[in-house]
């Protein structure tokens, strides 16, 4: 970020300490990456594989959205990867349940799934319905009809390890539901808490530019664990996980998918780019504006901010890139053509 846009920023919103602290921090690693790249692919924290992919693809003439889909397919595929595709954590019946969205750029079509159960790469298959339906969005057992209509196997989607986790969260929910886990003939108040510490959230956002100048990007997650079935999150929601606008940039999300929906925090990023906001810019206005449309006091804490997590990535047409989180921690990957690196978001609040 140069001197002029970073006091521009810095005027335009309000920053914490914290968030102004690490600007510079950011700008430094831009300028240690270049700031205008033929071509980039950025992604959260859990892609470094996918963008390596994507990237390598790029390089060979690929369309940046069939790069940045083999990239999240590796992901998909990955069942130590908890959040996305095949070994995801389950709705609260222990079926997963998985959500889907891509972007392409240069036809500014877009395609998605939501709810597609027994279906690994349900990318490949919101590709799919971009290309091969006048639709954007299919859910549930349409999907899944539709899915297998195109010769995709199903499969089940749980692991050992996923199906662990479910019954361990089934078993701690409540101390007074007749599930029970493992105990002793001393224990008391079995079956409570353990579910508060569980990791619940997770999925792989991932933007590309390509040789040509276009842009896409594609969201893909097993949602948010233990959901109630048929719970859709921000992910297969275009404007929400998702948006691209071929001209401008593109941008998409993890985290909260409730607070995406209800901000359409990835178009709002976008048309903030179309404004003249930089990437990073643009995702910082779009944390602000979270924080501020959250206004029911269960999802506050005393002081005022989220409970919740949000992360944004955006890149432009200059191939300059973004990555902001309401809190600090976490990681997002990019790779500028020359090297892929794992970073940390810029953020607005120090995790305490
Ligand atoms: N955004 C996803 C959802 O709400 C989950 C996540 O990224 O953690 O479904």
């Amino acid at each position: 970020m140069n001197n002029f846009s970073r006091r521009k920023f810095l005027s335009s919103v309000a920053l914490t300490g914290a968030a102004a602290a690490l600007l510079p921090e950011v700008a430094s690693t831009q300028s240690l990456l270049g700031v205008v790249r033929p071509t980039v692919v950025i992604s959260s924290g859990n892609g470094l594989a996918a963008v390596d992919k994507a990237m390598r693809m790029i390089e060979q003439g690929s369309d940046a959205l069939d790069a940045v889909i083999a990239g999240v397919n590796l992901v998909e595929d990955d069942p130590n990867d908890m959040t996305v595709g095949y070994g995801g954590l389950p709705n609260e019946d222990g079926i997963v349940e998985l959500d889907a969205s891509v972007m392409h750029g240069p036809t500014h079509r877009a395609g998605a799934v939501a709810s597609l159960r027994n279906i690994k790469n349900p990318s490949l298959v919101a590709k799919m319905v971009m290309e091969r339906t006048d639709h954007v969005l299919l859910v549930g057992e349409g999907a899944l009809q539709f899915a297998k209509m195109h010769g995709f196997k199903e499969e089940d989607l749980l692991t050992e390890e996923s199906r662990n986790m479910w019954v361990k969260w089934k078993e701690h929910l409540s101390t007074e539901d007749d599930y029970l886990p493992p105990h002793s003939i001393d224990d008391k108040n079995i079956g409570s808490k353990f579910h508060e510490v569980m990791h619940t959230n997770g999925t792989i956002n991932c933007l590309g530019k390509d040789r040509n100048g276009n842009i896409s990007g594609v969201t893909t997650t097993s949602g948010l664990a233990y959901k109630i079935p048929g719970r859709v999150g921000d992910s297969p929601i275009i404007g929400a996980g998702l948006y691209v606008d071929n001209e401008v940039g593109g941008a998409g999300s993890t985290g909260r998918g409730e607070a995406n929906l209800t901000c359409c925090s990835s178009v709002l990023i976008v048309e903030f780019m179309r404004q003249g906001k930089s990437p990073e810019e643009a995702c910082f206005m779009a944390c602000k504006r979270i924080v501020e449309y959250t206004k029911m006091k269960r999802l506050l804490t005393d002081d005022g901010k989220p409970k919740f997590n949000v992360t944004f990535y955006a890149i432009n047409k200059r191939g300059e890139h973004g990555c902001v989180s309401l809190f600090s921690g976490g990681s997002y990957c990019l790779h500028d053509g020359k090297q892929n690196k794992k970073f940390d978001p810029a953020y607005l609040y120090k995790r305490s």
